[in-house]
């Protein structure tokens, strides 16, 4: 039910002929980085009076952190990518102090039975490749200098032969956006290419392993950061530094609704454990999934735009965290699991991120196993999914030799978006009718149906920001300019 005796301090701010001194309100929903990013910028800004609304115990979104039985944990493996534009880097930097660690890239991925340090280093690789899977890569390197003809129509699949040769493709990356997306390949948009894999071509894999020869190293290869108490920490300082500039920040507040007046946004409801309220509000800024979002809009959006927002996927995981008792499990910092003998696609031991010593006695290792809410995995019990989690290490020559704990899981209905091949179609749609409403503005990771890292959804707030002119007009022309800017976001791993 929706509450009458609305709080004073959610008391509408548009009041026809006020003041023009009056603050824009700007209401930011969803605390994961690009939420938690914006209200902190806006604070800065004395024309503005902004409030973040997150519907979880704790900010971070996808990528906070939390306590498991003393060790931190994250939601699968997350490192800020020292690759970050500088001034991100930096402000993340100030407001974590000491606490924003430099640590050594040392994982491993399974590749044909063979464990090949990842990043890839140059001997690593001649020693450790099987002979008959080199001669393949380099027979597709070869072949690639000769003309060839350009397929009837591009894919994913297309654009990764193309670039890498089909050895690599069929080895590695075609198995492994099977088991993330849940598609094959050629269903797959040429843009999850151009996006999701940063080493798409023969050339950047070489440039990737020769930055790892030491003389050719930069200071960002084959290092990256983490902070002190895991990576929800950069969301949380934040969030924090936002609120002691006076945002104001409701943990627990689910959005239920948005409202609009026509084209104009004029608030939104949410609810918490006192019921549901009403708050009107200048401007909405929203990093909820772009669909779940849309269907929040009343009155609702025309039903060609409903009919989009259901075409559009996210794709699930869950993370399953096997707690053992012992100080460490591996020296690595995370497995990756490419192939498809295994459903999990990669394990970290957040430990080895943060080089934690203490609680003596324990670690936790985190699977990441891609699923929808639809699979048989999701509705399983925390110790069925941990007695298959250990006897899948067992198959790949990892036993568990330590007592397990416990198992604990977590379930993401939000992991990725799922660009499968006409996906555009069905979000430009959506695109255009959110775009066309006055005081929207939707953003981040979900907002924007945009695979990326942390440094960029703090760019999108830092942008939106940017287009915010004093006295609350949003530059729709500076926005485009920056959407394009995004456009050219390439994940790392
Ligand atoms: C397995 C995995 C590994 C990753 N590894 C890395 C990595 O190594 N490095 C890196 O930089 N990035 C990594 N990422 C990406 C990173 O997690 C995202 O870039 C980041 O979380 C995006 O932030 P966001 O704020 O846009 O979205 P989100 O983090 O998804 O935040 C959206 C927020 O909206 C909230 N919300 C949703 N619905 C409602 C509602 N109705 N009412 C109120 N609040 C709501 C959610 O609870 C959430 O807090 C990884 C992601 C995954 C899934």
């Amino acid at each position: 039910m929706t509450k009458s005796d609305t709080p004073a301090d959610e008391t509408a701010a548009v009041k026809p002929g006020a003041a023009q001194a009056a603050k824009h309100k700007i209401a930011v929903l969803g605390a994961g980085p690009a939420g938690a990013g914006a209200a902190f910028y806006l604070s800065q800004r004395e024309d503005v009076d902004v409030a973040l609304y997150e519907r979880g115990p704790r900010v971070g979104g996808n990528a906070a952190s939390f306590q498991i039985d003393g060790v931190w944990c994250d939601h699968g493996s997350h490192r800020f990518h020292p690759i970050a534009e500088p001034r991100i880097k930096n402000e993340v930097r100030r407001l974590l102090g000491d606490d924003f660690l430099t640590r050594p890239r040392h994982g491993r991925i399974l590749l044909q039975g063979r464990w090949i340090h990842f990043p890839l280093k140059p001997i690593d690789l001649l020693l450790r490749i099987k002979k008959t899977f080199a001669f393949a890569l380099a027979f597709d390197t070869i072949k690639k200098i000769l003309p060839k003809k350009k397929p009837q129509q591009e894919t994913f699949a297309t654009i990764l032969e193309g670039g890498l040769g089909p050895a690599m493709s069929e080895a590695f990356y075609f198995p492994y956006v099977e088991k993330l997306w849940g598609l094959k390949p050629s269903e797959l948009a040429v843009k999850l290419a151009h996006r999701r894999v940063s080493g798409s071509s023969v050339f950047k894999i070489l440039l990737k392993i020769a930055r790892q020869i030491p003389g050719l190293k930069s200071p960002t290869s084959g290092v990256f950061h983490y902070p002190r108490k895991g990576f929800g920490q950069i969301t949380e300082a934040f969030a924090q530094a936002a609120v002691d500039n006076g945002a104001t920040l409701k943990l627990g507040a689910e959005i239920t609704a948005i409202e609009r007046d026509g084209d104009r946004v004029t608030g939104l409801r949410y609810k918490d454990s006192n019921g549901e309220h009403h708050v009107t509000y200048d401007s909405v800024w929203t990093t909820l999934p772009l669909s779940l979002m849309a269907r929040m809009i009343e009155p609702p959006p025309p039903q060609a735009v409903l009919d989009a927002a259901n075409a559009i996927k996210f794709r699930g995981m869950i993370l399953i965290y096997l707690v053992l008792e012992t100080d460490q499990f591996s020296e690595y910092d995370a497995h990756y699991f490419p192939e498809l003998s295994v459903p999990i696609s990669r394990m970290s031991e957040t430990k080895n991120y943060y080089a934690g010593k203490e609680p003596r006695n324990r670690t936790v290792l985190c699977a990441e196993l891609p699923a929808d809410p639809s699979d048989d995995y999701w509705s399983m019990t925390d110790d069925e999914l941990g007695n298959l989690y250990c006897q899948w290490l067992a198959d790949m020559g990892l036993p568990v030799t330590a007592p397990v704990v416990k198992t604990e899981t977590r379930r993401l209905k939000f992991a990725y978006p799922v660009y499968s091949r006409g996906y555009e179609e069905h979000f430009n749609v959506l695109d255009e009718w959110i775009s066309s409403l006055n005081g929207l503005l939707s953003f981040g990771r979900q907002g924007l149906f945009a695979h990326d890292n942390t440094h960029h959804a703090l760019a999108m707030a830092i942008g939106a920001v940017d287009c915010l002119e004093t006295g609350g007009n949003f530059d729709e022309a500076l926005w485009a300019e920056k959407r394009l800017e995004f456009e050219s976001h390439v994940v790392e791993d």
